[in-house]
């Protein structure tokens, strides 16, 4: 196996175009795995903990940048008042030792439907800036995932950094697993509330082929959350739209939970989020 390690994204992108079949490695928490078990090893690893350029997040146009090497630790050490449903479902990832490897780009490399960053991602409308020697391009995060473990990169892409918009209000992530912690999602569910502009967003994790929204439950709460007054949500506001949210999910049965527990639990996780967010509105005030 040949090992590539570029210091500078611009040798990381000149690599990849040279060598397609290179395949990129940040934490190695899902790669090594893969490794471990037996899967054929790739002819050409990529490592780019050494690129400098990917290490850092920086604020920029209203949202932070962070870099592909990010780990999962910095994001709640450092962004959690910035990007809280991200920094939310970053601590749910694995364990410290996890955390303190693994990044969201490796998530969206890996592109599994139960990835904890995504629907905080999807909920925050994130970008994915992603470049080759061709250049770079932004992928809204709505196109980013194209089925089981499938994106939206090309053979000779990278991702250098997601770009998350700066919260604009409350935002919530709940997750629900077999036990507390080191543990993939049986389904979850994240929130952002935008209060200037009056919009609600939403993700959904390990309910549906890809990571998904659910526009319907979004056009729903925009329509019915006392946004006037900040009053208190209405039991039967929160209710409603946590079935809209349930109903947005294609989920299946597996080893880990069944089709109608996944409806029903996202049907409950929808409603709390909310409600939590909602609060923190009131909170606020
Ligand atoms: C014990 C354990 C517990 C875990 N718990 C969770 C959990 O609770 N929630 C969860 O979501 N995941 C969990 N995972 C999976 C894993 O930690 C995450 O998916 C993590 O985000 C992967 O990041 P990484 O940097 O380690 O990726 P890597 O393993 O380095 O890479 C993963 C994939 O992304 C590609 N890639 C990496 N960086 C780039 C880049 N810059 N550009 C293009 N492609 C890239 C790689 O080629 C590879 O295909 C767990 C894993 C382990 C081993």
């Amino acid at each position: 196996m040949d090992f590539l390690q570029p210091t500078t994204w611009v040798d990381a992108i000149t690599a990849k175009a040279e060598r397609p079949d290179a395949v990129a490695i940040a934490g190695g928490t899902d790669l090594m795995v893969g490794l471990n078990f037996g899967e054929r090893p790739p002819a050409v690893l990529l490592d780019l903990t050494g690129v400098v350029e990917m290490t850092e997040w920086v604020r920029e146009d209203g949202a932070i940048r962070i870099g592909a090497g990010v780990p999962y630790a910095r994001i709640i050490a450092e962004l959690a008042g910035d990007t809280p449903a991200l920094a939310m479902a970053s601590r749910t990832v694995g364990s410290p030792q996890i955390r303190n490897r693994a990044t969201v780009a490796g998530n969206l490399g890996t592109a599994s439907p139960a990835g904890d960053a995504h629907p905080p991602l999807l909920a925050t409308g994130a970008v994915v800036e992603a470049a080759s020697v061709r250049g770079r391009r932004l992928i809204p995060i709505d196109e980013f995932f194209l089925g089981v473990k499938r994106n939206a990169l090309a053979a000779d892409e990278l991702i250098l950094a997601v770009r998350v918009p700066v919260a604009a209000g409350p935002q919530q992530f709940a997750k629900i697993g077999t036990r507390n912690s080191m543990v993939i999602a049986v389904c979850s569910v994240a929130v952002a509330l935008d209060m200037a502009a009056r919009s609600v967003g939403t993700g959904i994790g390990s309910a549906a082929p890809t990571p998904r929204r659910a526009p319907d439950a979004e056009s729903f709460a925009v329509a019915n959350l006392p946004w006037a007054s900040g009053g208190a949500l209405d039991d039967e506001v929160a209710r409603e739209f946590g079935a809209r949210v349930a109903a947005a999910a294609a989920p299946i049965d597996d080893v880990r939970g069944s089709e109608a527990y996944r409806r029903r639990a996202l049907a409950v996780l929808a409603r709390r989020a909310l409600t939590w967010a909602w609060a923190d509105v009131g909170g606020a005030r």
